[in-house]
């Protein structure tokens, strides 16, 4: 029987990492939906949409498409955004954009369709506390922001972008707190998740224990 997982937590917690690895498991649908809010923030910077400019991003929105792909990649309105999506000035700009209560009303509504079918992973903020409050199973991913911001380096001295730990420990911190103080569906550990606290854990021991979860 197919169930739904929400994987929650801050931003740079390893979610998308272990949610991909745990859909690939159980030969499930893996749904990124912060890659979403980036897509429209990717397109309001290049539209020059201020963004202070609720309707004009929400208009924007309305008339995107946005398709995640089985090889992970994003498309909005045709066009492959997956590596635009992960720059600087969009990550610095996205809990904004994903503050606008129309802006995540309608991203929820989309998120809602994909999980009209179960066998699906979804990860981001609101996942177990809005968007399927009936997950069969709701994980929440933390770690301490020293040891995020060294992960995240490492990725990107991977991908070969410049990286400054002292600088991504201050806009992880900084994001948190906007996706913690937002109104509408803020970043919040749902009641009946499960907490795992991934510090001093290896990637394939969270992924282990998520599996055990489902499994039991
Ligand atoms: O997961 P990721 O770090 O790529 O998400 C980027 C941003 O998108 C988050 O910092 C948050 O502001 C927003 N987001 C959200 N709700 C979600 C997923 C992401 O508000 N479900």
């Amino acid at each position: 029987n197919k169930i739904a997982i929400a994987i929650d937590g801050p931003a740079a917690a390893g979610k998308s990492t272990v949610a991909k690895l745990v859909a690939e498991q159980m030969g499930y649908i893996y749904v990124d939906t912060g890659a979403m809010y980036r897509a429209i923030t990717y397109v309001t910077i290049k539209n020059n949409i201020s963004p202070d400019n609720s309707s004009a991003i929400l208009n924007e929105l309305k008339k995107s498409d946005i398709t995640l792909t089985k090889e992970f990649d994003v498309f909005i309105n045709g066009e492959n955004v997956t590596d635009e999506i992960r720059s600087n000035e969009v990550t610095q700009l996205v809990s904004k954009i994903a503050s606008i209560p129309e802006v995540r009303k309608e991203m929820v509504q989309r998120q809602q369709q994909l999980v009209r079918n179960r066998g699906i992973v979804m990860d981001g903020r609101d996942i177990g506390t809005h968007v399927i409050p009936d997950a069969e199973v709701k994980i929440f991913l933390i770690a301490s922001v020293d040891e995020r911001a060294i992960r995240r380096h490492s990725e990107n001295k991977n991908k070969g972008i410049p990286s400054d730990v002292e600088k991504l420990k201050i806009e992880i911190a900084q994001r948190d707190k906007q996706d913690m103080e937002r109104v509408t569906s803020p970043l919040k550990k749902a009641e009946d998740a499960i907490e795992i606290d991934t510090t001093q854990l290896s990637i394939k021991d969270v992924v282990n224990q998520i599996i055990k979860i489902v499994e039991q």
